[in-house]
């Protein structure tokens, strides 16, 4: 029996390597691990500060940049130079965001209209993409000091509704900053796995993950099948979050002080107490009915603002809240009806963002689907956690849970010809196994080549070679007589196995091949991440691309028939195959499926009669392209 191993997902990774994974949010970012003891997720943090950092920079006079809470506090001070809600602009146009212009403080600009927009700070410019990078450095350095050890690698989570150009932007964040980006994973995939959701290996659900965070709301229809996440819907409002509750709120104040908005803007300090006031006023109310704050502490000159006090019920907050809410129901019962299904199809609700943590968004979320809603997890972690758990995977550190990987790229065998017989093809789920039977091309032939490719291409020459050995010792039998039942196995690492045993004689052998590796990280990368933002698609194209290769291999395989048979074919049927052939090569160009396999068929149709002479006449074809090289 001959093996080869191979690490075809995570080929350049060491075992015991700490691989981080990074919650990057529009308003707060962490990094959490698994720890190295317990086993579970936790989110990093120094001592009994936050694990939460604020997703904002600041650039002072020089242009040096500071991160997270220090820059927060020039959020009102500085406007111009803290820039916060950079991951809004990443992979965006100004014509993207124009209409939203007002919300940033900030100088956001771009030389035309088309092109990416960037930052203006003093007179330097920087791309979100920048911008995100600072802040993963800043996280990067954070874990680092806390774990004593270089961080290098990441699990880096993005909205599910991020398209590819905002998921290469991450990723090219992550690189900036210095981290090899392993897999950027969905948010709603990540508070999954947190919950541990999908990791059992027949576990089948459909979630509802609804994410209400400081600035954006978004709602996720999940569907898992055997450790594969699919997105079956998102939707939601990029401009609603908790700090609209914080506004509410400040206006219902400012109206009983009798003060307009326009006085507030004018006192920037006024401005910023108010906001930090309101916000720590919701949180109160969080498990509080009543929040009360005596203005006098303000120093301030003005009258109305000495004699006033400030004062909360839960009663008046959730009616100040009640139509933000009732939008986000909305949003569940558009994700719902886009992924066709009713609330009775949601078997699991995944409660994610601080903003869920108001008693009456638990309430409404869990009256619309009907069903308590999980927020036992810190649904401020609960993305960073999650990403952990998907980063200990990666690293092989978690073998009792299936890899939630898929094939990256198709596996599989040369065959006659120099095609590529697909048995692993991409984005199958790992772990997997597939086995096929081969037979001999030659009479009498006595050792096979087994050559496993990897790649898409339907020829092997366009495809990269993994591995190769010989099966030798095949006693001497006619063509077709044989059996050579060749698997390949992926386990849950990742590792493909593949084993070739003459069943008629029992012949195996043993040869180790070592591994030739030809995929970058990147390209192995860029495959995942086409496959997870793509994965219907993928379905699609997949399925169009094995019409395809069966229809060449078919058309090959003709062609070849054809030549050597040429006396035992009539006039008629040369002319009708040719006509068919043609009319399949036609077909193979279009984009159309169907359209080929029902050429193929057609195809199949014509030549069966002869084809069925020839095995009659002991001729071993090979119509099928079952026949490996000798
Ligand atoms: P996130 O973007 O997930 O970090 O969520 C941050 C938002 O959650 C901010 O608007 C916070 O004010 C809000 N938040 C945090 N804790 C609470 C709480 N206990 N009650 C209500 N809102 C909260």
């Amino acid at each position: 029996m001959a093996k080869i191993s191979i690490n075809i997902a995570t080929g350049s990774l060491q075992q015991a390597e700490m691989i981080v994974g990074i919650d990057l949010g529009t308003t707060n970012s962490l990094v959490a691990i698994i720890h190295p003891e317990t086993k579970k997720p936790v989110a990093l943090k120094e001592h009994d500060s936050s694990s939460l950092v604020p997703s904002i920079v600041h650039f002072d006079e020089y242009g040096n940049a500071s991160v997270g809470e220090v820059a927060k506090g020039f959020l009102e001070t500085e406007p111009q130079n803290t820039i916060f809600s950079a991951k809004r602009l990443m992979g965006k146009s100004y014509n993207d965001v124009k209409n939203n212009a007002g919300f940033f403080t900030y100088k956001v600009i771009d030389d035309n209209t088309e092109s990416l927009v960037k930052v203006q700070v003093g007179n330097q410019f920087y791309s979100p993409i920048d911008l995100s990078s600072f802040i993963l450095k800043e996280l990067k350095q954070r874990a680092e000091h806390i774990l004593k050890t270089p961080v290098t690698k990441a699990v880096i989570t993005v909205p599910a509704y991020f398209n590819d150009a905002q998921r290469q932007a991450t990723r090219d964040a992550g690189k900036l900053a210095g981290l090899d980006v392993l897999r950027i994973i969905n948010e709603p995939t990540a508070a999954s796995l947190a919950y541990g959701l999908g990791l059992e290996k027949d576990d089948e659900r459909t979630i509802a993950v609804y994410d209400l965070g400081g600035g954006t709301f978004d709602v996720s229809i999940l569907k898992i099948t055997n450790g594969i996440f699919e997105v079956l819907s998102t939707n939601g409002d990029t401009y609603l979050g908790g700090d609209d509750f914080d506004r509410l709120i400040i206006q219902h104040w400012l109206k009983e002080i009798g003060l307009t908005e326009e006085e507030l803007h004018t006192n920037k300090q006024l401005a910023q107490t108010l906001r930090l006031i309101a916000e720590e006023a919701k949180k109160h109310l969080s498990s509080n009915e009543v929040f009360e704050f005596t203005l006098p502490e303000l120093t301030t000159n003005d009258s109305r603002l000495s004699t006033a006090s400030l004062r909360l019920t839960t009663y008046d907050f959730n009616l100040l809240i009640a139509p933000l809410i009732e939008k986000t129901i909305t949003s569940c019962s558009n994700a719902l009806k886009d992924a066709g299904l009713t609330t009775t199809d949601i078997d699991t609700i995944v409660m994610v963002g601080g903003s869920t943590r108001v008693p009456a968004v638990k309430n409404a979320v869990s009256t619309f689907f009907g069903k308590p809603v999980n927020d036992s997890v810190n649904p401020d972690e609960v993305v960073a956690l999650g990403a952990a758990v998907q980063a200990d995977i990666l690293a092989g550190n978690n073998k009792d849970f299936l890899l939630l990987d898929i094939t990256p790229l198709s596996l599989g065998l040369e065959t006659m010809g120099g095609l590529m017989d697909v048995l692993i093809p991409r984005n199958s789920k790992i772990p997997t196994k597939v086995g096929r039977q081969y037979t001999t091309y030659q009479d009498g032939q006595s050792g096979m080549r087994i050559s496993v490719f990897q790649g898409e291409r339907d020829l092997v020459k366009d495809n990269r070679k993994l591995a190769e050995f010989n099966l030798t010792g095949i006693p001497g039998m006619p063509a077709g007589l044989p059996k050579v039942e060749v698997n390949f196995l992926i386990n849950a690492d990742g590792i493909l196995v593949v084993t070739a045993k003459e069943l008629r004689s029992g012949v195996q052998q043993s040869i180790e091949v070592k591994p030739q590796y030809g995929l970058t990280d990147a390209e192995v990368e860029q495959m995942l991440l086409d496959s997870i933002t793509h994965a219907k698609d993928d379905i699609q194209t997949r399925a169009l691309v094995e019409a395809r290769t069966e229809g060449e291999q078919i058309l090959t395989v003709t062609e070849k028939f054809l030549t050597k048979n040429a006396s035992l074919i009539s006039k008629d049927e040369m002319l009708a195959t040719a006509n068919a052939m043609q009319a399949l090569q036609l077909a193979i160009t279009m984009e159309d499926k169907n359209l080929i396999q029902t050429k193929t068929e057609e195809l199949n149709e014509v030549t069966r009669p002869f084809a069925e002479r020839a095995m009659d006449a002991a001729i071993s074809g090979a119509m099928k392209g079952q026949n490996i090289m000798g």
